[in-house]
């Protein structure tokens, strides 16, 4: 490692540090399983019913019983078991039973054969094919069990599970209550998109990326706006977002600029600590307690903010969330371009891979600049690139992390 770079704090000390001390909110309520998407679960949920519920067929054909079959003779069709409208007594002796897809097995029935393996006559069936012990029956709790858990206490409800808890007949959740998360940017130089620009200025492009991070990761977003470069408003900012939230993530002004004065703020409300981070991009990064809540400034320009927001804030709020899941999948992809680099430095390059010809690649972004957001537009991963890594060439191996969902999902 270059000597130069021996101050810098490391991304993994830097990660072990915004996690100390940290314990989930501890306050639950109960929502709609309709309202539940992307919220937290409270508390383990445990099946109340064996599913399936019953023995039932998964074919359309005929339920039968092995013994029954001959040969020689065709078998008597008894009555039919709708799905809904089960067959309402055992199977007679020697017949079969006309069973559709759903309908509870009728008692004395062994194997279901399916419709398309029998040959219907006036008399009855003869069967085509072979049918051995319990073929085409479902059987009771094989999905699930009564009394089983399906999800953990700290499961963040997807899509895919919700159904899952529809079909237990469960129509209400508790949930951990939302994370409050304060944001605002700070900068004299930032206008609102829809307002016109004058010398100097540019749109605030972090206010809008955090927030949509943050709302797909189902927190509370309080938006205090853009505050200027000075020492009253930003104290005011800092005190009123302090109050309102359990989180304040600030973007810009944690360098050593002459216009940075977060940091003077910070130092006069809050127990903070300024770290320079051995991390690319993002290396001006401020994390500490306020009165109230935490607290994290990000860096202002706009790629440093995604990818310390996605490599340190995020892990804080999964573990303030109480989700226990990891936060990262990783992968090791073949490199299809070189990559120049200087060793000294955790880097996050943007990158875009995909499957081909029997193996993972990735091309990195072209243009890497910590302030140009158009480098996320067509990548979908990180390249993750070790500290003490030097240039690689094409044809090397690298780890990538494929976009988070909040930060790919629509
Ligand atoms: P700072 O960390 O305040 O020194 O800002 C570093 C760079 O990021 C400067 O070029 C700022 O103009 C830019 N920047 C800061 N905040 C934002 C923001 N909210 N949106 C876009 N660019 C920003
Ligand atoms: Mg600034």
């Amino acid at each position: 490692m270059e000597p130069f770079t021996a101050d810098l704090l490391s991304i993994e000390d830097a990660q072990a540090l915004l996690l100390r001390g940290i314990s989930p909110l501890l306050s639950s309520h109960t929502l709609t399983i309709n309202e539940a998407l992307g919220w937290v679960t409270a508390e383990p949920i445990i099946s109340p019913l064996n599913v399936p519920g019953f023995d039932n067929s998964a074919m359309d054909g005929y339920a039968l019983r092995l013994t029954d079959i001959d040969a020689e003779h065709v078998l008597p069709i008894a009555g039919q078991a709708f799905a809904g409208k089960p067959y309402p007594a055992p199977l007679p002796a020697g017949q079969v039973i006309q069973i559709m897809t759903g309908a509870p097995i009728p008692e004395g029935c062994d194997a279901v054969i399916m419709q398309e393996h029998t040959q219907r006559t006036a008399q009855g069936i003869e069967l085509t094919a072979t049918v051995s012990a319990g073929q085409n029956i479902r059987r009771i709790g094989e999905d699930i069990q009564q009394g089983q858990v399906v999800f953990d206490a700290g499961v963040r409800l997807k899509v895919k599970d919700l159904p899952l808890l529809a079909s237990l007949g469960i129509n209400r959740v508790k949930v951990r209550r939302q994370l409050r998360v304060a944001i605002f940017s700070t900068g004299d130089e930032l206008v609102s998109p829809g307002e016109s620009l004058t010398t100097g200025q540019i749109y605030d492009t972090n206010r809008f990326s955090i927030a949509l991070m943050l709302q797909r990761l189902n927190c509370k977003v309080i938006d205090l706006g853009i505050i200027p470069d000075n020492k009253t408003a930003l104290s005011e900012a800092f005190h009123q977002a302090d109050q309102q939230a359990d989180l304040v993530i600030s973007t810009g002004g944690v360098s050593v600029g002459a216009a940075d004065y977060t940091r003077d703020v910070l130092v006069e409300c809050g127990d903070i600590t300024f770290w320079k981070l051995a991390m690319k991009p993002g290396k001006p990064f401020a994390f500490g307690r306020l009165s109230e809540s935490l607290f994290c400034g990000l860096p202002g320009n706009p790629v440093s903010a995604v990818v310390t927001f996605c490599q340190l804030v995020y892990p804080m709020i999964l573990r303030l969330q109480g989700i226990t899941e990891k936060p990262f999948a990783s992968y090791r992809a073949v490199l299809t371009n070189p990559i120049a680099k200087q060793p000294g430095r955790t880097e996050f390059q943007r990158g875009h891979f995909l499957f081909q010809d029997g193996e993972l690649r990735v091309t990195a972004e072209a243009k890497q600049g910590s302030h140009m957001f158009s480098t996320f537009t067509h990548a979908n991963c990180f390249i993750c690139l070790p500290r003490e890594s030097s240039s690689l060439a094409q044809g090397e191996r690298v780890a990538i992390q494929p976009f988070p969902d909040f930060l790919e999902g629509a």
